[in-house]
């Protein structure tokens, strides 16, 4: 049985505790993996590491902290397959999946931002031939990093990548639910020749050594993606101390189809949108509204295409849906399935927890199940599922259906199909969404603000603003004589 170990001061080292914690593989359902289960102890010798990297690191020329994340970039393609699989074993995602989007997308992101470093520099502006301001933009020392299972080398290479480019030294912890392939990216940034000390890799569990890089004195800024009640629990820790925060949270995301449409291109989105990666994507679409004429139409095609999709072993080229991420997850999905019915609403296909043959007849398979018949306002329609389950439901308005998609506490991503582009263009003013997609889902730049609004964070993410998120301007004003 693999032990992984924290990665501190450039070494891979055992938990000072000597604890461990298992790690499971979902689609089997058993124990395969270790890994250590951090204190404040671990926290604060990773921290040290950190503050001892910090000044070689941001001074540092930025030609040659680009080249060394290139090199990370670069390992992460050179071992994309090891990568998929770690990351499909970890999390039960169909292992094409992670190989054709989170693995090069987590490389995306140390390539971009490398060669985005020269992009942010100082701005100057002259007043009035009186003084010279000029501001100038510093990291901000150590940072934390704390990130969910679902996307697990893709988000917290998201923020580890724009947080060294600006110059910081990092402490950061995965999910202990998906350690595997941050671990294999602490060997990667010993292959790539990252100083000691400048990024370090904490397991373990939130309340323990997620919460002690919260709480530490010298980390700075925390950098967040998780559920908004962890969000929470963060904020009300780091605010008394005036640390930077930026949260990325829950989601309860609206797809909003008009019958004036791209119907096939529509529909085939929308099998992905809501049940990609199990439905495990904050960005899913688990509410679907259709215009009433469409209704009974997409609800056939829909339904049949849902149950055309091939629920199976992650490993298996050609599975669609594989295993929840564990245990206690499948049964909280099990468990909203169980209310939708109370709730009044009819399952239309799925429903059960999906038994497999083989090797994964233990593993944590939901089917992908859609309801309808419930009210916008029911419980299963405000509360995020975080699983392989939608409900649909028909409009007749513009304004009804606004009204529906802004009801949830969340905000963070919104899916419009139509052709109109005064209609597309009056509803993307309108929904409450950090992001708003029309006629597609899922397609990103990385130059462009990530985030949500209302119960679905605080701060943007992505492109420059992350950047900025990891400095600290500072203005020097020059009186001219
Ligand atoms: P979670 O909040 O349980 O855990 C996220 C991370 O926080 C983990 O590493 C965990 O160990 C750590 N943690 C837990 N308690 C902590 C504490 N008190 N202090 C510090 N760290 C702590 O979330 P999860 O179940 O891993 O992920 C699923 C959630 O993440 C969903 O709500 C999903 O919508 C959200 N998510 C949001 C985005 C986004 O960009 N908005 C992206 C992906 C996932």
């Amino acid at each position: 049985m693999q032990k992984l170990q924290n990665y501190i001061n450039g070494e891979l080292v055992e938990p000072i505790s000597g604890r461990y914690i298992d790690n499971y593989d979902p689609a089997i359902g058993e124990v395969y993996s270790l890994i250590p289960d951090s204190n404040e102890e671990d926290v604060q010798q990773a921290v040290a590491a950190a503050q001892a990297a910090f000044e070689g690191w941001s001074l540092m020329p930025a030609e040659q902290r680009s080249r060394i994340m290139l090199r990370i970039s670069a390992l992460i393609e050179d071992n994309l397959d090891r990568l998929a699989k770690a990351e499909s074993v970890d999390n039960g995602k169909p292992v094409s999946l992670a190989t054709q989007v989170d693995i090069p997308r987590a490389a995306k992101n140390f390539w971009f931002y490398a060669t985005g470093l020269g992009h942010y520099s100082s701005q100057a502006h002259a007043m009035e031939n009186a003084a010279i301001n000029y501001t100038l933009r510093h990291p901000l020392g150590v940072v934390g990093c704390i990130s969910p299972w679902n996307l697990p080398l893709y988000l917290f290479s998201w923020k580890i990548a724009p947080a060294l480019a600006a110059g910081n030294c990092v402490v950061a912890k995965p999910s202990e639910i998906t350690p595997m392939t941050a671990y294999l990216l602490s060997e990667i940034c010993q292959q790539a020749g990252l100083p000691k000390g400048v990024l370090n890799i904490i397991h373990g569990y939130g309340h323990k050594a997620g919460a002690a890089i919260v709480s530490h004195p010298q980390v700075k800024a925390i950098s967040f993606t998780g559920g908004t009640k962890t969000g929470e629990a963060i904020a009300r820790e780091a605010a008394p101390k005036f640390k930077k925060l930026s949260l990325e949270l829950g989601g309860k995301n609206p797809n909003i189809i008009f019958a004036d449409c791209n119907y096939e291109q529509m529909l085939e989105t929308t099998l992905r949108s809501s049940f990609a990666n199990q439905g495990q994507i904050c960005l899913c679409g688990s509410r679907i509204f259709v215009e009433k004429s469409l209704y009974e139409k997409f609800k056939k095609d829909f339904v049949a295409r849902v149950k055309d999709m091939c629920i199976g072993d992650p490993a298996v080229d050609g599975t669609h849906i594989g295993a929840v991420v564990s245990e206690p997850h499948m049964n909280k999905i099990l468990s909203y399935i169980e209310l939708a019915q109370q709730e009044g609403g009819t399952l239309l296909t799925g429903g059960k927890r999906h038994q497999l043959q083989g090797r994964c007849a233990n593993g944590y398979f939901v089917e992908p199940t859609v309801v309808e018949g419930l009210s916008y306002d029911c419980r299963v329609n405000q509360e995020e599922i975080f699983g392989p389950v939608v409900t649909i439901m028909p409009f007749e308005t513009e304004e009804e259906v606004l009204k529906y998609a802004n009801s949830v506490q969340y905000g963070l991503s919104s899916t419009v199909w139509t052709e109109s582009l005064n209609r597309a263009t009056r509803l993307a003013q309108q929904i409450e969404a950090g992001i708003v997609w029309v006629n597609c889902w899922l397609l990103r730049d990385l130059r462009t603000p990530f985030g949500g609004v209302k119960a679905s964070g605080v701060g943007r993410e992505g492109g420059f603003d992350a950047m900025e998120f990891f400095t600290e301007p500072k203005n020097v004003c020059i009186k001219i004589n």
